[in-house]
């Protein structure tokens, strides 16, 4: 058999992918009747099918490449902690250059105390992580039931088996006995959808409260944590009312009551500031984080922990850590990262001149006759697709309309996702105004279409 390279047909391809690759979030049998879109190349924000067909990467990919793709000073980088340590771990009592760096990187950018890191391969992993670590941490101080971790219907945190318990996917907990014991959710702070006559900052406190409600009834001795998504992304980007996340606050500072700020996705720029807390005027006490870490280049997420937990579960040995924890090869890339990120100034771009424009023209959307509402922060945005603009009702089919939009998006090179009726993006920071003037317009053709579809 030849080589499977780039020069092979796509039907050769996708054929080969179907028959031996199992795909996460799909259905293979569907995939191996219409075969999966190959990605061959990257550039800036970019993508290049084995078709040829240059593809705006409105997602960043899953919302991680936040430098853009085909940055070579990452791949030197790479190649040189390559040669010089590929790899060691970090378990009992050793450490390398680039972890060190890291870590004291993060820890200068991140806010308030938070001033330790303990690292993952992945954002599921540091949710896995947060779970034992907050568990452990009120154990150690003397107060072993404070266990259960209060999280929101519709959050995602991961796909393993903590994490995906942490998340509140209903697809996700029908399949392989989740969630595991004591994780409890509550409503999402999703007005749009589910936020009925009421006006949005009061529905905001509302929702908000219901974590109050939650302890009480749970019993503020039993509660360990509270764990969210400044800004829910794979549920849709729900942006929460003005109202929720003060409400959020008080309550869990009021309850002693750990506060998780998941910044899988808001973390390293994406809503315009380093963090989504910063965005959101939050003070957690872990932040997760990972995709833009390295902006996708290399696998890493890691627990952003503060002083006090960090103390306290110093005095004995935390149980837990992967063999990835800390790989130098990751740490090195999401370090010169983090590097161009800063000395690029993309943050600042994206807070004081990328955003305000992407969110005027995203806005701009709202005239379509097929969209209710847009909402955006930062880098993040979504449209709800609604059969009525006079009202926020539902199409009776929920979804259909949704999937024929991304449907239209990829036929005119753009990668929107759709969750249910809601189309959402999440660029490279790095899209310029021009850029987003292209997004913009395939939007709207896609939109267009899936109109006369849907006629
Ligand atoms: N947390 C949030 C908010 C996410 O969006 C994701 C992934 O999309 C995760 C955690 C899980 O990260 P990973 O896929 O790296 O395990």
């Amino acid at each position: 058999m030849s080589a499977i390279t780039n020069h092979l047909p796509t039907a050769e391809l996708q054929a080969l992918d179907a028959a031996h690759h199992m795909h996460p979030f799909t259905t293979n049998d569907e995939l191996a009747e219409k075969g999966a879109r190959i990605i061959t190349r990257a550039d800036g924000i970019y993508l290049t099918d084995s078709e040829g067909n240059e593809i705006l990467d409105a997602m960043a990919g899953l919302w991680c490449v936040n430098i853009g793709y085909g940055r070579d000073e990452i791949a030197e980088v790479a190649a040189r902690q390559m040669r010089e340590l590929p790899y060691y771990n970090t378990f009992f009592m050793t450490s390398h250059v680039p972890v060190i760096a890291l870590a004291k990187k993060i820890s200068e950018l991140a806010p308030g105390d938070l001033n330790h890191v303990f690292f993952a391969g992945s954002g599921s992993e540091a949710n896995d992580t947060n779970i034992r670590m907050v568990r452990h941490y009120w154990a150690e101080k003397g107060k072993p039931n404070k266990s259960v971790i209060i999280s929101r219907h519709n959050a995602y945190h991961g796909s393993s088996v903590g994490s995906g318990s942490l998340g509140g996917m209903s697809g996700m907990h029908a399949q392989g006995g989740l969630p595991i014991p004591d994780i409890h959710h509550i409503e999402q702070p999703h007005w749009w959808a589910e936020g009925g006559d009421m006006d949005p900052e009061e529905f905001g406190v509302q929702r908000a409260k219901e974590l109050e409600k939650a302890i009480l009834e749970l019993g503020e001795d039993r509660v360990a944590a509270f764990i969210a998504e400044p800004v829910q992304g794979a549920g849709g980007v729900i942006v929460p009312p003005a109202s929720y996340w003060p409400e959020i606050q008080r309550i869990c500072d009021n309850y002693e009551i750990l506060l998780i700020a998941d910044e899988v996705i808001c973390g390293f720029g994406r809503t315009g500031n380093w963090f989504g807390s910063e965005t959101m005027g939050i003070r957690p006490d872990i932040m997760t984080i990972a995709k833009g870490l390295s902006s996708g280049y290399a696998p890493i997420g890691g627990s952003v922990v503060s002083d006090e937990i960090a103390s306290v579960i110093g005095g004995s040995e935390f149980n837990h850590g992967y063999t990835y924890s800390g790989h130098p090869v990751a740490a090195a890339v999401a370090l010169e990262n983090l590097r161009i990120l800063e000395e690029e100034n993309v943050i600042t771009q994206v807070r004081d001149v990328t955003g305000p424009y992407l969110k005027e023209q995203w806005e701009s959307l709202v005239d379509h006759p097929l969209v209710g509402e847009a909402k955006i922060v930062g880098m993040m945005g979504s449209i709800a697709l609604v059969p009525n603009k006079n009202s926020r009702a539902p199409f009776s089919e929920a979804g259909t309309a949704g999937f024929i939009c991304r449907e239209r998006c990829f036929a005119n090179n753009l990668v929107m996702r759709h969750v249910g009726d809601r189309m959402i993006i999440s660029p490279p920071l790095v899209i310029t105004t021009e850029e987003i003037d292209v997004l913009i317009s395939r939007a709207r053709l896609a939109l267009d279409e899936c109109y006369a579809e849907l006629q």
